[in-house]
């Protein structure tokens, strides 16, 4: 028995990282998903497309090239998962950018970018899904918020704002939308091996090592251990948690 089974679901940012591999366990899963993001290809040479990934077990799926900082790019998504699925059961807002930078070094222009993506999107399609969303008798909203999202991170202030704001829309719309009966909760990831973050790992022994020492775990999180939990938060059995913001990090934010 799958899990979501004929449960329809819109993953922003599906083509890559995490976001792929939340694609791929809900479609491996019996839900049909729709892969909004602007991209097709994934970012990094060693992972494979989400699409090869879902053809290869038979799952359903559509791609809309979507831009979560544009209304009508949004609307064209959901439109689509209604289209071509018959509505919508779960949004997943997982589409999200990161830059380092202390708040006095930071660019004008990436500061707005990050907020414009990480939580303007969020905010656009939880506005454009949430009218279909309340159709549904199994609606569930899942925000990627970040370890920083709950604790400070050195070097990365646009990114902690965002997410920070993120972890509490999160509880804000849980409170707006329990008479609904539509689940919002929020996953905090830790250091997950992904694009995002691959330059620092790759080119910073330093920060990288400030990562290690700041993650109990002996090993960063691959994008399949986030997928494992928003399964779980996307799934019936989290029907009684909502307002949640739970922690993928290794035990990063446990100290
Ligand atoms: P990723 O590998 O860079 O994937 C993000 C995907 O989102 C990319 O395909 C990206 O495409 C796409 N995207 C960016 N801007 C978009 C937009 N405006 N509209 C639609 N799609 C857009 O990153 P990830 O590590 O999987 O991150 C996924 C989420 O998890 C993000 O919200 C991130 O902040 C969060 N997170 C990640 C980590 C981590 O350690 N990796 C930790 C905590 C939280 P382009 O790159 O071509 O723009």
């Amino acid at each position: 028995m799958t899990r979501l089974q004929d449960r329809v679901a819109l993953v922003t940012g599906a083509s890559s990282g995490i976001g792929n591999a939340i694609a791929t366990t809900f479609g491996r899963e019996g839900a049909k998903v729709v892969l909004a993001d602007v991209r097709k290809e994934p970012k990094l040479e060693d992972e494979r497309s989400v699409f090869d990934k879902l053809d290869e077990l038979d799952a359903t799926y559509t791609y809309v090239e979507t831009d979560v900082t544009t209304p009508e790019s949004v609307e064209k998504a959901v439109e689509a998962a209604v289209s071509e699925f018959g509505g919508l059961d779960i949004l997943v807002n997982n589409a999200g950018i990161y830059y380092q930078y202390a708040v006095g070094e930071t660019p004008l222009e990436e500061w707005d970018q990050i907020m414009d993506v990480n939580l303007r999107g969020l905010f656009l399609c939880c506005k454009a899904a949430l009218p279909e969303l309340e159709r549904s008798e199994h609606a569930k909203i899942i925000n990627l918020s970040s370890i920083y999202g709950l604790v400070g991170g050195k070097g990365s202030g646009a990114y902690c704002a965002s997410k920070g704001a993120v972890s509490n829309l999160t509880r804000q719309m849980a409170l707006d939308y329990a008479a609904d009966e539509i689940n919002v909760n929020a996953l905090a990831p830790g250091i997950i091996k992904t694009a995002q973050n691959a330059e620092w790992r790759e080119t910073d022994p330093e920060l990288l090592a400030d990562w290690q020492a700041a993650t109990p775990w002996p090993r960063f999180g691959e994008p399949e251990d986030v997928a494992n939990a928003a399964l779980f938060l996307a799934s019936d059995e989290s029907d009684f948690v909502t307002g949640t913001v739970l922690s993928v990090d290794g035990g990063w934010t446990a100290r």
